[in-house]
């Protein structure tokens, strides 16, 4: 069978694998990102030893640019990750191995995986929501990973902040109170002097935790009607959370969306990844065997 490389890169580190699918991983790599060239040129030396590569794709944190064509195709762009903006990484990873490559957001390629083998499959459309060092958020919408403009930014959507009630400001250093602002790992630290991972599972920080991811997803069930919205993410490692979300996204919208999905079986509708931490690295094999 095809063999196809994945690269998940992400902000604190890589994982690249060989393989065709969530069964059939031949061999995967992983290492803390450093420098591009440093964590690219790792990549590039794993995949050399695979001499029948059909396609490889890397799923990256971004903003970057997913569009083929354009002329800073395959660049991480605008990032604040110190030494990463305006980075050429698929044409860096094409010129060397000579293979296809496929480039979009972790998040996109999260999602795209859990469309093709995980909880979204047989599905039409699906939504991927990490939550963790930041919050970020990628879609598959007929069939097709969403991309318009450049690529979602769900994480930055405004949302409603009673300064009475949760008087943080918000760690965004774009928008303050957007939704990653108030609602990211850092922000829970931040606001409880505590990292969310010692905080107990009824402390009240969950409550406005499930209150402002709920207003996120209230947003985008309004705009791009998923059929399926994953969560996942080191803070939604926190398994409380998901019965809270549910609670909040139906009081939310309060009964306006007459889907049995979101009336009677929202355990259905808002769900962990069935491919767990793999749901990146995975789609970024599906984003070589696109290219392949
Ligand atoms: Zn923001």
């Amino acid at each position: 069978m095809d063999l196809f490389g994945g690269i998940e890169g992400g902000g604190t580190k890589f994982v690249c694998a060989v393989g065709t699918g969530p069964d059939d991983i031949r061999d995967e790599i992983r290492y803390p990102t450093t420098t591009p060239e440093v964590s690219i040129g790792k990549a590039i030396a794993f995949f050399q030893d695979f001499a029948d590569l059909r396609g490889v794709g890397i799923a990256c944190f971004g903003p970057l640019d997913p569009r083929p064509g354009s002329p800073t195709f395959g660049y991480v762009t605008t990032t604040p990750k110190p030494g990463w903006a305006h980075t050429e990484f698929a044409g860096t990873v094409e010129r060397a191995l000579e293979v296809p490559v496929g480039f979009d957001t972790d998040v996109n390629a999260a999602a795209l995986a859990e469309y093709r083998w995980g909880t979204a499959k047989g599905l039409d459309s699906c939504l991927y929501l990490t939550v963790g060092t930041g919050i970020g958020g990628g879609a598959v919408v007929e069939g097709h990973v969403l991309h318009g403009l450049m690529h979602p930014e769900m994480g930055h959507v405004r949302i409603p902040h009673d300064l009475a009630a949760d008087p943080y400001p918000g760690h965004c250093t774009y928008h303050g109170d957007c939704l990653e602002g108030l609602a990211c790992g850092p922000a829970i630290e931040a606001r409880w002097g505590t990292p969310g991972e010692m905080l107990p599972p009824d402390h009240p920080a969950w409550s406005l935790e499930a209150h402002y991811i709920a207003l996120g997803l209230v947003a985008y069930i309004v705009t791009l009607s998923p059929q399926r919205i994953i969560l996942g993410g080191g803070v939604m490692e926190q398994a409380q959370l998901f019965p809270m979300i549910r609670a909040a996204v139906q009081e939310q919208l309060n009964g306006y969306i007459q889907s049995p999905l979101l009336m009677d079986r929202i355990d259905d509708y808002i769900v962990p990844p069935a491919l767990g931490h793999r749901a990146g690295v995975l789609g970024a094999i599906a984003l070589g065997q696109m290219v392949g």
